[in-house]
C-alpha cells in the first residue's frame, strides 16, 4: 500500500506526514488494519525497540472540582461514585508510588484534580516528590496538577519533578464544547510553562467523545508542534454520571488506527496508551503495543486498570520488555536536547528530519463528545449499545485502606 509505504519511510526519517496523510491512517479499512499496525510498528521499533515504559498513576487529590470538563469523572457536578479525598500525605503518596516502581514502573505521576495549584499546594507535591525521590532516586517524577500560574512550573523543577503533564485533549475547534471554565490556550498555555522551566513536556489526546477525523488529526499536529515529549493517547471512559455516559464510539480497531496516527505525526516519541486501554481495546491491547512504546501499569485515576501482573504478562507474551530505570526512553537525538527538547519547534522535532529532536490528566478515564459532532459511522457502536460493565470505579490503592494495584 503506498501510503503505508511512504508512511514509513518518512517515520524512520522522522519527516512529518501530511495532514492528508494522516487522515488518510483513519480512513483505512478493517482489512488493511494489520498493514497499518504492521507499518506503525516498524517505526515503533526504529525509534524504541521492544521496549515498553510502564507509568504509575498517583491521584494525590480526588473529585470536587470545580472544573466542567465533561469527560471527567471528577467534575463539577459529577454524579460517578468515585473515590473522593483531599491531598494525600507525602508518604501516603510514596507509599503508593513505591508500589508502582516495585511492580516496574520507571514514571510516577502525580495527579491532582482542581484547576490549578496554589502554592501552598506545589510546597505540597515537592514534599511528595523529595519523599518519593529519597526512596528510589532514579524515578522519574510526572506532575500534573491543572493549569499553572508563573514560576510553579520552576518550582516544580527545582522541587525535583522531570516532566509536567497537561493534555490538549482535543482539537481547539472542538475545545469550547467539552468544557466552559478554561480554553484550549491555556492549556497551551501551561504546557509552555512547564516545557520553558526545562521540564518535559507530557501532553495528549483523548479520543471516543464524538471528535472528528480531523479533530484528532489537528490536535496530534498540535501536540508536534509544541514540543511534547510524551503523548498519552487516552480512550474516553464514559463514566455513568458524567454528561458523555453514553459515548462508546470506539471499537478496538479504531483505536488502533488512531494510535497508529499518532506514530506517524510523532515517530520519535513516547506514545502512551493511556486511559481506557482495556475498556476499548480489550483483547487487541497486545496490538497496541506494537504502536505504542509506553503504557500505565495497573489502576488509573478514578477507574481500574486489569491487574498489575497481567500488564506484565501480556508484554512479555507479546515479545516486549518492560524498560529498565538506567534506560533512556527517548532516542539520542531528542534526549540530548534535554528532557523538554521540544518537537516540531526549534529545540525539538517530532517527525522533522530537519530539526532533532486529568483530571487534565492521562488515565483519569475522563475525557469525551462534546456534542456537535458525528462520530464516523462505519467505526463506532451504536450509541445504544452502551458498555459500562467495561468501567470498574477504582476502590483500592490511593485514598483506601486497600493495597494498590501494581
Ligand atoms: S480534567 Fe482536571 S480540571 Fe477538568 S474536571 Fe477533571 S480534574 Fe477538573
Amino acid at each position: 500500500m503506498d501510503l503505508l509505504d511512504t508512511l514509513t519511510a518518512k517515520g524512520l526519517r522522522r519527516e512529518t506526514p501530511t495532514r492528508e496523510e494522516a487522515l488518510a491512517v483513519l480512513a483505512t479499512t478493517d482489512d488493511e488494519l494489520l498493514d497499518v499496525v504492521a507499518a506503525a510498528g516498524r517505526v515503533r521499533r526504529q525509534w524504541f525497540g521492544r521496549r515498553v515504559k510502564l507509568n504509575y498513576l498517583v491521584n494525590l487529590k480526588s473529585g470536587l472540582c470545580p472544573e466542567d470538563c465533561n469527560y471527567c469523572s471528577q467534575r463539577l457536578g459529577s454524579k460517578a461514585e468515585i473515590l473522593k479525598y483531599t491531598w494525600l500525605k507525602p508518604e501516603q503518596a510514596a507509599e503508593a508510588a513505591a508500589a508502582g516502581l516495585a511492580g516496574g514502573a520507571k514514571r510516577v505521576c502525580l495527579v491532582a484534580s482542581g484547576r490549578g495549584p496554589t502554592d501552598r499546594d506545589i510546597d505540597r507535591v515537592a514534599d511528595t516528590i523529595a519523599a518519593i525521590k529519597d526512596a528510589n532516586e532514579a524515578v522519574e517524577v510526572c506532575a500534573c496538577l491543572g493549569l499553572l500560574s508563573d514560576n510553579q512550573a520552576e518550582r516544580l523543577k527545582a522541587a525535583g519533578a522531570d516532566a509536567y503533564n497537561h493534555n490538549l485533549n482535543t482539537s481547539e475547534a472542538t475545545y469550547g464544547d467539552i468544557t466552559t471554565t478554561h480554553t484550549y490556550a491555556d492549556r497551551v498555555d501551561t504546557v509552555t510553562k512547564a516545557h520553558g522551566a526545562g521540564l518535559s513536556a507530557c501532553s495528549g489526546l483523548i479520543a471516543g467523545m464524538g471528535e472528528s477525523d480531523a479533530d484528532l488529526v489537528d490536535v496530534v499536529f498540535a501536540l508536534r508542534e509544541i514540543g511534547s515529549d510524551s503523548v498519552p493517547v487516552n480512550f474516553l471512559i464514559p463514566f455513568e454520571g458524567t454528561p458523555l455516559a453514553k459515548e462508546w464510539n470506539l471499537t478496538p480497531q479504531r483505536c488502533l488506527r488512531i494510535l497508529a496516527m499518532v506514530r506517524f505525526v510523532c515517530p520519535d516519541v513516547e506514545v502512551r496508551i493511556a486511559g481506557g486501554r482495556e475498556v476499548h481495546l480489550r483483547s487487541m491491547q497486545p496490538l497496541g503495543l506494537h504502536i505504542a512504546n509506553s503504557i500505565f501499569l495497573g489502576d488509573y485515576l478514578t477507574s481500574e486498570g486489569q491487574a498489575g501482573q497481567t500488564d506484565l504478562d501480556m508484554i512479555a507474551d507479546a515479545g516486549f520488555e518492560v524498560e529498565g530505570a538506567g534506560e533512556p526512553t527517548l532516542p539520542r537525538h531528542r534526549s540530548e536536547a534535554g528532557l523538554g527538547g521540544g518537537c516540531g519547534t526549534g529545540g525539538g522535532g517530532c517527525g522533522d528530519a530537519e530539526a532533532e529532536t486529568g483530571a487534565h490528566a492521562c488515565g483519569t478515564g475522563g475525557c469525551g463528545p462534546c456534542g456537535g459532532h458525528t462520530p464516523e459511522a462505519t467505526d463506532t457502536h451504536e450509541n445504544d449499545e452502551l458498555r459500562s460493565d467495561l468501567v470498574r470505579v477504582r476502590r483500592r490503592g490511593a485514598g483506601t485502606e486497600l493495597a494498590p494495584n501494581a
